[in-house]
């Protein structure tokens, strides 16, 4: 009698145990469905027939290896986006100050470029506004484009991009050089080379390593890459002018405040 109670007491315990597997299995499917769907809508390129790409630099300003940068872009009429670090905007204002001016544009990678695995939405928010007014002092604009950390997205991040009305920019993994771990420059440029394509978006970086460092790979490798793209009609346009051939929307770069 005492072993047939106990019988139908756990028999209850594993209906209602699988009662609740079955009804939360859905529920978190479906909440992982809508992560990978709204990652799979973020940006990594454009799609366009006209030879146009973005090059983009990320982790800077460097106070030597930006200006070299700054300097091939000007030689070859190139345009690019520089996806700023806060705290290095800070330490090296005029060389964003030069940056902007000479028309290129600025994206907001956070002001401690921590990886966004374990940040919370209090902490990312901190970290786009204090750079966004780092931003806004040096250059008088505020951007629309954030680029996350090491491309990391999650419901904490793609959240914040919208309530910050900013665009999240990844790139082109395809072209995806990994140059901050300093491979040979003919590996970064002929990877590029071979396998750019209209709309593509160039991931590279203008800091690499340390402060006083004065060359890296990618300098040596962007002016295979920039005579490349011009001798083979490809126009290099920043972020915004690449989502304006593909999307006809004007960017968000003035605060309406
Ligand atoms: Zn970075």
């Amino acid at each position: 009698m005492k072993n047939t109670f106990l019988m139908r007491v756990l028999l209850c315990l594993c209906l209602i145990c699988i009662y609740f597997a079955a009804i939360l299995t859905p529920l978190s499917s479906f909440a992982d469905d809508s992560i990978a769907q709204r990652k799979a809508k973020l940006t990594r390129e454009v799609q366009t027939k006209k030879k146009m790409v973005a090059l983009t630099f990320d982790d800077g300003p460097h106070p030597i290896l930006t200006p070299k940068i700054l300097d091939l872009l000007k030689k070859y009429h190139a345009k690019a986006t520089f996806f700023v670090v806060g705290n290095k905007a800070e330490q090296f204002p005029d060389v964003l100050l030069r940056t902007y001016q000479e028309g290129h544009e600025i994206g907001n990678h956070t002001y401690d470029h921590i990886l966004g695995k374990q940040i919370t939405a209090d902490r990312l928010q901190t970290e786009l506004e204090h750079t966004d007014q780092i931003i806004k002092k040096i250059t008088g604009t505020r951007t629309s484009l954030y680029r996350p950390v090491g491309g990391y997205c999650n419901a904490i991040i793609m959240d914040k991009a919208e309530e910050n009305q900013k665009t999240i920019i990844l790139w082109s993994w395809h072209l995806d050089v990994r140059d901050w771990q300093l491979p040979p420059a003919n590996y970064i440029s002929s990877k590029i080379i071979q396998g750019v394509q209209p709309g593509n978006i160039i991931l590279l970086h203008d800091w690499i390593s340390m402060e006083n460092r004065t060359s890296s790979p990618t300098v040596e490798a962007l002016e295979h890459i920039l005579a490349y793209l011009k001798k083979n009609g490809y126009e290099c346009v920043t972020v915004s002018e690449l989502l304006f051939e593909a999307q006809k929307k004007l960017p968000n770069l003035f605060d309406p405040k």
